[in-house]
């Protein structure tokens, strides 16, 4: 109970986060090579066939964090 109850709590944070910030870059597994790509080429690589490893987000304050992906 008390772990579901830190995940909640987790995912709260995360939600927090994710309001305050602007998907800016996409890092994606592409052909085993992990590079970091512009929201929009990343469905370039997607349909390809590549994986999303983590989203770059701007903050609100200009710096950026990198997070897990969470598509738009
Ligand atoms: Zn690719």
């Amino acid at each position: 109970m008390k772990k579901k109850l830190s995940i909640f709590a987790a995912s709260i944070f995360m939600l927090t986060l994710f309001t305050q910030c602007q998907l800016f870059k996409v890092k994606v597994l592409h052909k085993g090579k992990v590079i970091t790509v512009s929201k929009n080429a990343a469905d370039t690589h997607v349909a390809h066939g590549d994986e999303i490893i983590s989203g770059i987000y701007k903050q609100d304050d200009g710096t950026l964090i990198e997070l897990p992906y969470i598509p738009e």
